[in-house]
């Protein structure tokens, strides 16, 4: 998924005839969502405190600030991570206890990030909402969850 130009065109989730430039996409749902107050409520599967409707969802990922953040760190993390690999599969021989322990400890914390990996699990803290309603968000939220893997 190409990056969003900030002077692209782009068509209003709620109105097809509404054509708004990228940049300013962000102002004009501010104003267009309030004549759909009874959209389907979905929560950014980067960040549980984003709560958006359903049809900006696109667009909200393609702006998510933790979205952007996720990406850049996958791609420092991926990058620090691989030696560690090789020497796990390889079975070197080297301190292997205190080294497998050490393994151990960045596959959990540093092979993907958290907020990514929860994805689905975050969708489950809605403030507010009692639990059938965070049920019923959280079957949404898994059913339009997109790995970002399968967006490129
Ligand atoms: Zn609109
Ligand atoms: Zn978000």
């Amino acid at each position: 998924m190409a990056e969003p130009q900030p002077n692209q065109m782009m068509t209003c989730p709620y109105n097809k005839a509404h054509q708004v430039e990228h940049y300013r996409m962000h102002y004009h749902l501010q104003k267009c969502r309030k004549q759909y107050p009874g959209c389907k409520k979905l929560i950014c599967p980067f960040d549980s405190t984003h709560v958006v409707n359903d049809v900006e969802m696109d667009y909200h990922i393609s702006v998510c600030s933790k979205r952007i953040l996720l990406d850049s760190q996958m791609y420092v993390v991926d990058d620090d991570y691989r030696p560690a690999v090789e020497v796990q599969t390889a079975s070197v021989p080297g301190p292997s206890a205190a080294g497998e322990e050490n393994w151990d400890d960045e596959m959990t914390t540093g092979y993907k990030p958290d907020p990514l990996k929860k994805g689905p699990h975050i969708i489950t803290k809605i403030k507010g909402a009692t639990p059938s309603e965070r049920r019923k968000a959280r079957m949404e939220g898994v059913k339009n969850y997109r790995p970002p893997e399968e967006e490129k």
